[in-house]
């Protein structure tokens, strides 16, 4: 029988290495959890999208100068009672430089405009909720966020995005402003009774922008040097992830040079696009991507002959775990107490910990199996098989016969069957052997297809070419 045996020792990573590494690790666990969600979902990524917005302003909550006609001007602002002798005073919108207009802005939302916010959004906070502490009901942000299809993007926010309301005198919303990134705003505008909304786009100019930097001990702290934001650094490494281990493989020397879009309005830097070309040299081994969009549409990064920077299967299937046990081929069996081959990889993770497929494949069994306990196990092509072991539940929609793509989540994590805590026993075969998960060969994903490498070619030459300058630049100022 050659069901595998447990041995659930905490079995860490290099145990003797210091805390100086803290930040390597930590990019190396990002770095997993970008390779985990996908290469190219880098972008997509929340949190990571900061540089797509117009740059903030300081302080989370802004009190402007507001063009206001004198009609409107003989009441103070809510809030702050007066005598009532301010009939034809400026209105007391309280401003720190006590500039008060005298006109109406140009094309401004309407002369009934009392007072603007700019409203920084908190983690955990929604519409209602950021609008709450302004004193705005649940009765204008249902309107707002039902004032059209655009609208829909008010129902998720994201920490540290800002929204700008235009008050009316007795508190109403006006108006609403959500620059989304730097090239689209949704602005929600009262009408009549109810809202409208609409987004509008503001033309950007894109250029190319490029960075170098030498490692002396972190990535992190190179590529800040080197002037590159943290969404790019974590981008490079989501590339790269795939052949360098950025926890373990870097050392000093090792360097990198990546080419990237930077986006502008009116001649003024307003955000940064993708890496467009990088290069990273890590021992001495020369690693280079280009980003390629087919014909039909599909992102990838790939090396400049064409081929994945990706691997068909990832490396490990659950995020934010230790390794309890790792394939042996002689390890005491912890309930069995008898020495037995561990023909996998033990992934020590909370109960319900989402467990991803590895690679794109078939799912061939669902269901209980002996000492396995509730197990999954895959089909990808004709030569590879991945078992998912101890799960204490299945995902939706995964049945024998379905199709399963890289990372989907197949269940989660148990300890069904043969286990003594909740751990994901995986398994990854090759022509029906057991081969170690943490050390095997990975066949590298699909390539740029036959049909596209002239295309590929073409659109990706100046991009090899800037890297091959940047290099001998690189090399030439280290002389
Ligand atoms: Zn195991």
């Amino acid at each position: 029988m050659d069901y595998p045996t447990f041995f659930n020792r905490d079995c860490k990573f290099r145990p003797g290495r210091t805390a100086r590494r803290g930040k390597r690790r930590r990019l190396a666990v990002v770095a997993g959890a970008l390779a985990l969600t996908g290469g190219l979902g880098v972008a997509l990524l929340p949190g990571t999208g900061e540089a797509f917005r117009e740059p903030a302003r300081p302080g989370t909550l802004l009190e402007r100068p507001l063009p206001l006609p004198g009609a409107v001007a003989g009441k103070p602002v809510a809030g702050r009672p007066s005598p009532g002798r301010a009939a034809a005073a400026p209105p007391a919108v309280s401003t720190s430089d006590g500039r008060l207009p005298a006109r109406r802005a140009g094309g401004g939302p309407s002369p009934a405009v009392r007072r603007r916010l700019a409203l920084t959004v908190r983690p955990g906070d929604s519409l209602a909720r950021l609008l709450a502490r302004q004193g705005i009901g649940a009765r204008t942000v249902h309107a707002l966020v039902h004032s059209g299809p655009e609208a829909r993007r008010l129902r998720r926010l994201r920490p540290g995005d800002r929204i700008e309301l235009a008050l009316g005198r007795d508190g109403t919303v006006l108006a609403l402003r959500y620059p989304l990134d730097p090239e689209r705003t949704l602005v929600v505008r009262r009408e009549g009774a109810g809202y409208e909304a609409r987004l509008v786009t503001h033309p950007l100019e894109r250029r190319q922008a490029h960075a170098s930097g030498v490692i002396e001990d972190s990535l992190f702290t190179a590529a800040q040097k080197a002037g590159l934001s943290e969404r790019l650094t974590m981008a490079l490494a989501g590339i790269f992830g795939w052949d360098i281990d950025f926890a373990l493989d870097l050392r000093p020397g090792d360097r990198f040079t990546v080419v990237y879009e930077t986006l502008h309005r009116d001649g003024a830097r307003v955000g940064e696009g993708p890496i467009l070309a990088a290069e990273f040299v890590n021992r001495g081994r020369v690693f280079r991507a280009v980003r390629y969009t087919d014909p039909e549409g599909r992102t990838g990064y790939y090396t400049p002959e064409g081929r994945s920077v990706r691997r068909a299967f990832l490396r490990t299937p659950v995020a934010f775990t230790r390794i309890s046990s790792r394939f042996s081929l002689r390890r005491r069996h912890p309930v069995l107490n008898r020495f037995r081959a561990h023909r996998g990889v033990d992934y020590a993770a909370p109960h319900g910990t989402p467990v991803k497929a590895t690679g794109e494949g078939r799912v061939v069994f669902r269901g209980r199996k002996g000492g396995y306990g509730k197990v999954v196990m895959i089909r990808h092509g004709a030569r590879y098989v991945t078992v998912y072991a101890h799960l204490s539940r299945f995902a939706r929609g995964v049945r024998p016969g379905r199709r399963v793509r890289q990372g989907q989540v197949i269940g989660y994590v148990g300890a069904t069957g043969l286990a003594t805590g909740p751990h994901l026993h995986y398994e990854f075969r090759v022509d029906g052997v057991h081969r170690n998960p943490l050390t095997v060969r990975l066949p590298p994903a699909r390539p740029v297809p036959a049909r596209y490498r002239e295309d590929f070619r073409r659109r990706t030459a100046s991009l090899v070419a800037a890297l091959d300058t940047l290099r001998r630049i690189q090399l030439a100022r280290r002389d």
